[in-house]
Order: C-alpha cells, then structure tokens, then sequence
C-alpha cells in the first residue's frame, strides 16, 4: 500500500457496523436513520427508474433538474445566487465532493487546517491530496471553536481551512460569531474554504443554519459542499453536491470526472424534487430529530453519563468517566458483549487522542422505541 495511505486502516463507521451487526447490537454508531425518506422521493426514484430515461449515464455534473434545484434551494434558504450551470456540481455524495476538492486543491505539502475531532474521511481526502493536516481542536465541556488556536493554525503553507456545521462528531453549530471570526481569516490570509454542510437542515432549538459562503469576501473562495443523505434520510443514495466559483467548480469536476465519472442516475431526479418540498417537511424533520436529541439524552444522563446535548447533526456525545471508565475505545469494545449497544469512540477521530479519550458518540436518528430500547439496554448491562 502507498505511504500516503499507511494509518487510514478501516474506517470506524463499517467497523462498528460490522460489530453490530455480528453481536445483534442496536447501532447506535454509524449515523444512519432506520425509518424510510419521503414516500414522495422515493416514488419519484421508482418512477426514475421505469421511465427508461435515468438508467444511463446522466451529465458528468448531474442533471439539469437536479442542479437546477440545488441553484433554487440556496437562494430559497440562504439567499445566495449559483448558477446552475457553472457554479453547481452533483458529485457521489458529500464524501466524494470533500476528496475531490481536496484532490483538485492541495498540492503536496500543503497545509490544511481542519477542525478535530474531524469526520474520518477529511483525514484521508488530505492524505490521498499529499496535504498535512493541522487540526484546531474542539474540546469538551462546550466544543466551541477557539478563535486564537485557529489563527494560530494558519501558516505560510495553509492553503485551505476545512470546515464543518452543523459539526460530526460533536454536534457543535458554529455561532454567527465563530463563522465570521473564520471569514475574516480566510479573507485575511487569503484562504480558501471548504465547508461541509450536510447536516444544514438538522440544526436544533431554533438556531439557524448560516453558510459560510454568505459572509463578505467568502462566496468567491468557499466551496460548499451538502448532500441528500441526511436530509432526506437516504444514506446510501449518495448523491451529494458543490456550490462555488466557476474556477472552483472546473476544478473540483476536473477530479471527481475520474473518481466516479457519475453516480446515482435515478436519484438524481428524486432528489430534485425533494429539495424543493414545501417548508412544513423542514420544518418537521427538525423537530422530530429535536425530540429524539432529546430521548437519547435524558436517557444517557439517566445512567449516570456526562452529556452534552448538540446543537445540531445526528448525534450525541457523552464522557464515560463518571462510569468508571477513562478509554472510550475500551468502552465501545465492551459495549456489544455486554450491552448489545454500539457506539462510537471519539478518540479515532483527532490526532490529540488525550483530548478524545473519555468520548463516546451516540447517534439519535433511530426510532424512539429504539431509542427507549438501546437505554434500557444499557441499564441493565453497565
Ligand atoms: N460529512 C460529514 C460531516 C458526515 O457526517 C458525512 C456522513 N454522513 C459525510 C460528510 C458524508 O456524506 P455522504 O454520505 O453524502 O457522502
Ligand atoms: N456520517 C456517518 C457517521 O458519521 C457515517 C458515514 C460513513 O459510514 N462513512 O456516522
């Protein structure tokens, strides 16, 4: 295996899928929903596929509808203009969109700061990109962004700051203030932006979710990148997509034509329609998540576990320690045997492993008796 991939090892998320699936475990790791998308965008997918017209290769940068969508639902929800046919690319998922651009604008050596605990794919975009990662850490109780630390990540061979909100694995919504802090930086020290935002529309208690690409001087050095996975409770669909310059667009298709060329034909359409459903669908996916951060978080608390309720994603993290255990790695490995639950160890995702040890990520997109389920199950086993 080529040096640049030595470490990337196998991702935690099909780990611990495996674990439970083998143990029988309620998954609370990986951040999947067990209930369906919307009838309506499924049907349209159906319908996709028999019509004939979407089982072929669709355009290297998706379908018109689809791009067409993406174009109207950032206007529609952030006011900010794309255009359709330059400024917008359908890529396989957010995980591609995230490689591609890391692949099309980091050259070797470059730095990238990124915020740890970082999703585990950042690590290995910027490895596979010949980058070096420099992680600014979000550090429990409150997981809010140190603005010092992350000035002071920035060098003379920074060449992009990656960028997550609604953040995984903390659930940390950026404040106003956190992303203008981040804007001003980038334009400062003439930065560019890659800013994940798949989990725009599952922020909580009222708290908006704001692009970075809205803030001065950011729209023409930020690539935003989103996807269906979330928002529609799709996971495996994987259509994802990137909303920037036409420069940056030009580059990030320039890799992602050969990655995957293009996925997801009948998908394409589906989603088209759903990222223009009416507000109530929004609105209603927001708090029924909201109930479910909820659930999960009382019953965690319930146990005896230090919790700290997110402000958004699908997930929710707790310290272990008041139960006796300091590793979180050792408590996701004993969790299947002993609990039938499985959750996820946040040390696996920062390179500070001592600022990650006591965490453990739990997901809520589960249905609330399993939800209930998972907790009762842990009170009898701990
Ligand atoms: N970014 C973050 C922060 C995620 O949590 C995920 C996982 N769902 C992705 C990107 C990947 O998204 P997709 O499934 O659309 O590739
Ligand atoms: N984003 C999901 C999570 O954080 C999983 C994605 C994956 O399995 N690669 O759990």
């Amino acid at each position: 295996m080529a040096a640049r991939l030595q470490g990337l090892g196998t991702t935690i998320f099909a780990e611990m899928s495996a674990l439970a699936l083998r143990t029988s475990s309620i998954n609370l790791g990986q951040g999947f929903p067990d209930t369906d998308g919307p009838t309506r965008m499924l049907d349209a997918a159906v319908d996709a596929i028999r019509s004939g017209e979407h089982n072929q290769y669709p355009p290297g940068i998706g379908i018109a509808a689809l791009r067409e969508s993406v174009s109207a639902h950032q206007r529609r929800f952030y006011d900010l203009e794309y255009d359709p046919d330059t400024e917008v690319l359908v890529t396989a998922g957010a995980t591609e969109a995230i490689a591609a651009a890391l692949l099309a604008l980091v050259e070797p050596g470059d730095e990238v700061v990124a915020l740890e605990p970082y999703y585990d794919s950042y690590a290995a975009g910027i490895a596979m990109a010949g980058g070096r990662r420099v992680p600014v850490t979000l550090r429990a109780p409150d997981f809010r962004l140190d603005v010092d630390a992350l000035r002071a990540a920035v060098t003379s061979r920074t060449k992009l700051l990656l960028i997550n909100s609604p953040h995984n694995p903390t659930g940390t919504v950026l404040t106003a203030d956190e992303l203008a802090a981040v804007a001003e930086l980038a334009v400062e020290r003439d930065l560019l932006v890659v800013t994940d935002e798949v989990y725009e529309h599952l922020s909580y208690d009222g708290a908006p979710h704001i692009p970075l690409a809205t803030y001065p001087g950011m729209r023409e050095r930020t690539v935003t990148i989103s996807s269906a996975g979330k928002t529609f409770a799709v996971t495996g669909w994987k259509i994802g997509w990137v909303c920037a310059t036409p420069p940056l667009v030009a580059a990030v298709r320039t890799a992602k034509q050969f990655l995957t060329y293009v996925s997801g034909g009948p998908f394409q359409p589906a989603v088209a329609e759903a990222l223009a459903f009416g507000d109530d669908y929004y609105t209603d996916l927001r708090s029924s998540l909201q109930g479910k951060r909820d659930l999960l978080s009382a019953g965690l608390s319930s146990l005896g576990l230090d919790v700290f309720v997110p402000g958004g994603t699908y997930f929710v993290t707790t310290d272990v320690r008041p139960l006796g255990y300091d590793d979180g790695v050792e408590f996701c490995r004993m969790l299947p045997e002993r609990c039938g639950v499985v959750a996820i160890p946040h040390e696996v995702f920062y390179d500070d492993k001592q600022a990650g040890r006591p965490l453990v990520r739990w997901a809520f997109c589960k249905r609330d008796e399993v939800l209930s389920e998972a907790v009762e199950r842990l009170r009898s086993g701990l």
